[in-house]
């Protein structure tokens, strides 16, 4: 399973989660370690437990598994 992480400074208002490979995600030193989940929407549920504003990267989201709309993210690049 790949292992996520939260950046711990906002984009666009919001903090958004990335999987370890992201290419978007940020330096140590302002990412926070969500765990190993199977899929980003998991990831997301951690997330939300330490900020209130979180989303999944659009880089970084499970297309394949067809997320609510209510999770579709907002994305920088
Ligand atoms: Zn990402």
């Amino acid at each position: 399973m790949p292992s996520y992480f939260l950046d711990e400074n906002k984009t666009n208002g919001v903090h958004e989660v990335h999987a370890k490979d992201c290419r978007l995600l940020p330096d140590r030193f302002s990412r926070l370690y969500l765990g190993e989940y199977p899929n980003s929407r998991l990831a997301l549920k951690k997330a939300a437990l330490f900020r209130a504003d979180v989303e999944v990267c659009r880089n970084c989201d499970d297309r394949k598994l067809d997320l609510p709309h209510s999770l579709v993210v907002r994305c920088a690049s």
